[in-house]
């Protein structure tokens, strides 16, 4: 494809992608299909010719609405409620496309000196705006590197905190059973599978009780970190929730930085949602003693208007994660790395290979400014209170947890059964999209807020849509 074969075809996706936007209202939130049905429409076999001509995009994008589209559940629909929504901008995907269009792969400062130094002073800016302490900035001995997702996030913090540890023997000689990691019974899934993958040995998970409002009990844990010390294990690493994935419940992170600190445990804080509240000085006391913590994460593509990939994470002990993950074969040294003067970000995470994605979030920062990202945040927090005061106002319905950011957990009072059958009911008519879960043994339904188009009409609309379907 020639620059100007690309230009026009550009044109014709970009319009694509546009009229999605603007119509996407009109589909069924939740795709219907059955599985199996989209891949039973492609052919069976590649092509042999291309297609090569001025149709192209105009053939691909009537396959796009034929086949794919049936098969698509619309993210970025305002209707959308379930898990945590993960909206996408405008400015998100033109940062996006130009790091496509760039192509480069930024492993090493020497292989594109702008995909790292973009990235370090982006981070430097995230910092910044999420009021997150100095020991995080690129000036100091910590920083900030774009990952792929929190899953990748509690991997890194996982093998730094065992690097740390172990005085580096972990590299030579593996964890052998002689690590802890605590967590809590709200903790996502993710850190299960990091400390999984690190080798630490799913006998060596401490999964930590939750009080009433589902925050991990500090006593238990001091209890089990003393426990595993008197039996001559090694605690390593602790991972703290701010905004669990069930109900956004905001764990003691000042308490657990404290015991962290007194028994030399590596903290890592999991704010994969909710760390966007901290844009906001009125909702940052859900970020009260994140200055103790060693590593902290939250998703640029979950409540940040982001499209995904884009994992934010910061550690204030960089020596640690590098030195977990530094690898130097011949083939990558250059003078550069050797002068000690540069970042390489392929040390701070699994691939080596990585994608300009700093220019996407520069994009969104640029494009709604501090502002206009807090004002994003408040309006999720607003209307997920007036979501609340529609359920608190109706008998037949209870609130289940606190709700303090985007998502209110609540649920018809009374047997599992009906609220299982309300939420199929409620999917399987398209109009809008919700997840479940389970608290405290009962199932509960989620309404978590996210799309920058949904607006108090929506949520009107999707309440009067619930109470019909009762
Ligand atoms: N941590 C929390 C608290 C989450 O809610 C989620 C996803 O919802 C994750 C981690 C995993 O996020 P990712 O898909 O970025 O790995």
């Amino acid at each position: 494809m020639t620059p100007e074969e690309f230009r026009a075809h550009g044109h014709t996706v970009v319009d694509w992608i546009a009229d999605y936007w603007a119509g996407v209202e009109k589909y069924p939130v939740l795709s219907q299909v059955s599985p199996g049905e989209i891949a039973a429409r492609l052919p069976a076999h590649p092509p042999e010719q291309g297609e090569r001509s001025a149709d192209f995009s105009k053939n691909m994008l009537a396959d796009l609405d034929e086949i794919v589209l049936p098969g698509i559940t619309h993210w970025q629909h305002p209707q959308f409620y379930a898990y945590f929504p993960a909206p996408t901008t405008g400015p998100s995907v033109l940062g996006d496309m130009l790091s496509a269009g760039l192509g480069v792969q930024g492993m090493l400062w020497a292989t594109s000196p702008a995909c790292t130094e973009v990235e370090t002073r982006v981070m430097d800016w995230m910092a910044e705006l999420l009021g997150l302490p100095a020991a995080y900035r690129s000036t100091s001995a910590g920083g900030g590197v774009i990952q792929d997702s929190a899953s990748s996030a509690a991997l890194v913090a996982v093998v730094a905190a065992l690097h740390r540890a172990s005085g580096g023997q972990v590299r030579e000689r593996g964890a052998n059973g002689r690590f802890t990691v605590y967590t809590s019974t709200e903790t996502h899934s993710s850190v299960e599978k990091a400390v999984n993958m690190a080798g630490v040995g799913s006998a060596q998970l401490r999964v930590i009780e939750v009080d009433d409002k589902l925050r991990m009990r500090t006593d238990k844990l001091a209890e089990a970190i003393a426990a595993d010390k008197a039996a001559g294990l090694t605690p390593a690493l602790v991972v703290a929730t701010i905004g669990t994935t069930s109900t956004t419940a905001v764990d003691p992170v000042r308490v657990i930085g404290e015991l962290c600190q007194a028994n030399n445990i590596w903290l890592h804080i999991d704010a994969a949602y909710a760390g966007a509240a901290a844009l906001c000085p009125e909702l940052r006391d859900s970020h009260d003693g994140v200055e103790l913590a060693d590593s902290y994460c939250t998703d640029g593509h979950k409540w940040l208007l982001t499209n995904f990939d884009c994992d934010i994470f910061f550690t204030s002990d960089r020596a640690a994660l590098i030195g977990a993950l530094s690898v130097l074969p011949e083939y990558l040294r250059n003078t550069a790395t050797e002068s000690d003067a540069v970042i390489d970000y392929r040390d701070w995470h699994a691939p080596l290979g990585r994608r300009f994605r700093s220019l996407k979030l520069w994009s969104v920062i640029r494009w709604y400014g501090a502002e206009g990202m807090r004002a994003h945040v408040r309006s999720g927090v607003a209307l997920a209170e007036y979501f609340a005061g529609l359920v608190e106002a109706d008998d037949r319905f209870e609130i289940v947890t606190d709700h303090q950011f985007s998502l209110v957990c609540f649920r018809l009072r009374g047997e599992d059964a009906a609220n299982e059958e309300l939420l199929s009911t409620l999917n399987a008519a398209g109009e809008l999209y919700l997840t479940h879960t389970r608290v405290r043994g009962a199932y509960t339904l989620r309404f978590a807020i996210g799309a920058p188009q949904t607006t108090r009409a929506h949520v009107t609309a999707a309440w009067a849509t619930i109470q019909a379907a009762v």
